[in-house]
């Protein structure tokens, strides 16, 4: 309604309401001036304070009354009309009162009109209305006997009119009311169906009232399976996160960010983090929530790759700290074996710290777009057998480590370099994940456009559902090394990335407890034809 009066010329909608037979009443647009003898009710339109416009609604009091009794409430010789000051309206002529005054609320009176005399029944028509409804009814014809019980019954039947004209009066400003806030509502409905947060009404009983498009979106929770339902029942464990959730009086106390309370909702098995803020309503509270289980699991991660760091380092320097001490104190008193023992020992953990630096600034690199990886045909088999036999080299004893490869194999067509340090770390992996040792076997073959390369070992294996997130950046399925096996948990995400910048993807099938295997695949660089 408001934009209705913004883009509109005129500032004014007048209604007029007619009373129906079955006690409605229906509105229609009025576009002459009102009627003078109308019952009127005006209601402002307001948009920001600002005052933009009225709705009038009037009730043609002559003929809606001329329709419901025309002859008075008793038929005979009674006539209802309208007395406006000291004219007596009706539906064809209008007439003076001659002589006599109109009583208030409903006293009977004697009145003289164009030469006849009428006893009379009034009633006001509002407060501040000068119109009175009346009935009269001529002098002649009223039975003295009767008389006095007469007008008792008629000033009943005219109690009634009454209440009836004064409730479709009172109606009209609420008829105009309702458009107007039915207009709001709807408008309200829309913005809180395209709004991104999640909004909900939980009323004073605790039961939910609202539950928007955003909510329904975030939580997976249904409106129509939530609404004018307990919040206790439906909300999982909502009586411990109500306690916990800020409630501010008005709205502008809970724009402050930090008086979001960060809550978890356990929604069948799946952990979904909401930032939520309340705000009391008259008859409830109104809450808003956000989806931070991003930001929660990245939060996580980034406290977890602090302490996987932090003990990464130590280990090494602990050592090399010692080593360099021992040799620094007591050279000349140790054996030449011993002395070369600690060397290397210093020259291994050296190289940890080195991987482990490379690892960051790598990672970093491919979060930022600036790792350049070349793209050129080369010899998967070469690459193999060398990674294989690098590897023999960090393996213990119980650990094998085998290679297959068909006869004939394609070209590749990726960053030698890279594809190497993706395989030395799938390797690595393996042996590390083995703790009893094993098979390890690195395999390659050609499938469709694509060369797979395969690592596969014998050791702890992932669990299923662990599977997709060990490629997730700082991910560990030991984050407090409890096994004491070490790592940052960059390595996987380090060869998804590698892989996928040379248009290939990775994966793991696992067997937890019998082992796992690494597979990804580059595009070939040539067919090959094989001559017999
Ligand atoms: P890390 O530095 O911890 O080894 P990675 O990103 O290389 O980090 O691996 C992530 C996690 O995946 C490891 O912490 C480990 O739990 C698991 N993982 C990786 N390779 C294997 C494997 N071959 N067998 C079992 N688990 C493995």
């Amino acid at each position: 309604m408001q934009l209705r009066f913004l883009h509109h010329k005129s500032n004014e909608f007048i209604w007029k309401m007619q009373l129906q037979p079955d006690g409605g009443a229906v509105l229609s647009h009025w576009f002459s001036p009102l009627p003078a003898a109308a019952a009127v009710r005006k209601v402002s339109v307001t948009s920001k304070g600002r005052t933009v416009g009225r709705v009038v609604v009037f009730v043609s009091p002559n003929r809606t009354v001329a329709r419901l009794l025309t002859k008075g409430p008793h038929g005979g010789d009674q006539l209802l009309g309208l007395a406006v000051g000291r004219r007596i309206v009706g539906t064809e002529e209008t007439q003076r009162i001659e002589s006599g005054l109109l009583l208030p609320n409903g006293n009977p009176s004697d009145i003289r009109v164009d030469g006849q005399d009428y006893r009379a029944v009034a009633r006001d028509l509002g407060s501040t209305s000068r119109i009175k409804l009346i009935v009269l009814e001529t002098g002649s014809s009223i039975d003295s006997t009767a008389n006095t019980a007469r007008w008792r019954v008629m000033g009943l039947s005219f109690a009634l009119i009454l209440a009836l004209l004064a409730m479709a009066y009172t109606m009209s400003p609420s008829i105009a009311r309702t458009r107007v806030s039915r207009e709001e509502r709807e408008r309200s409905e829309r913005v809180l169906a395209h709004v991104g947060d999640g909004v909900f009404l939980v009323d004073r009983d605790g039961v939910i009232r609202l539950w928007n498009p955003a909510a329904e979106a975030i939580t997976g929770l249904r409106s129509d399976a939530l609404c004018n339902q307990a919040a206790a029942e439906t909300i999982p464990g909502w009586t411990e996160i109500a306690a916990r959730v800020p409630v501010a009086s008005r709205p502008g106390d809970a724009d402050d960010a930090s008086s979001a309370e960060t809550v978890p909702l356990d929604i069948g098995g799946r952990e979904v983090w909401l930032s939520i803020v309340g705000v009391t309503l008259g008859d409830g509270i109104v809450y808003a929530f956000r989806d931070v289980t991003r930001e929660r699991r990245l939060e996580e991660l980034r406290s977890q790759f602090v302490a996987t760091i932090s003990h990464e380092l130590r280990t090494p320097l602990a050592s090399l700290h010692g080593a360099a001490l021992t040799l620094l104190d007591r050279e000349s008193d140790l054996s030449g074996q011993t002395r070369r023992d600690l060397l290397d020992m210093i020259s291994v953990q050296s190289k940890r710290l080195a991987d482990l630096v490379e690892e960051i600034l790598l990672t970093g690199q491919l979060d930022s777009g600036s790792l350049r990886v070349v793209t050129e045909p080369f010899d998967a088999e070469e690459l193999v057998w060398s990674a294989a036999a690098a590897a023999r080299l960090r393996a213990d004893d119980d650990t094998t480590i085998d290679v297959s490869i068909p006869a004939v194999l394609p070209k590749v067509a990726g960053d030698p370099g890279r594809t190497r340090q993706v395989l030395t770390n799938l390797v690595d992996n393996a042996i590390k994940y083995s703790p009893e040792g094993g098979r390890i076997e690195l395999a390659v073959g050609a499938d469709g456009g694509y060369t797979r390369f395969t690592v596969r070992d014998e050791g702890l294996g992932i669990p299923l559902g662990e599977q997709k997130r060990i490629f997730e950046k700082f991910y560990r399925l030991d984050p407090d090394h409890r096994r004491g096996i070490g790592g940052s948990g960059l390595g996987l995400y380090i060869c998804r990335e590698l892989v996928r910048s040379m248009n290939g993807r990775i994966w793991v099938e696992s067997d937890p407890g019998k082992g796992a295997a690494f597979t990804f695949e580059l595009p070939i660089a040539e067919r090959v034809t094989v001559s017999a």
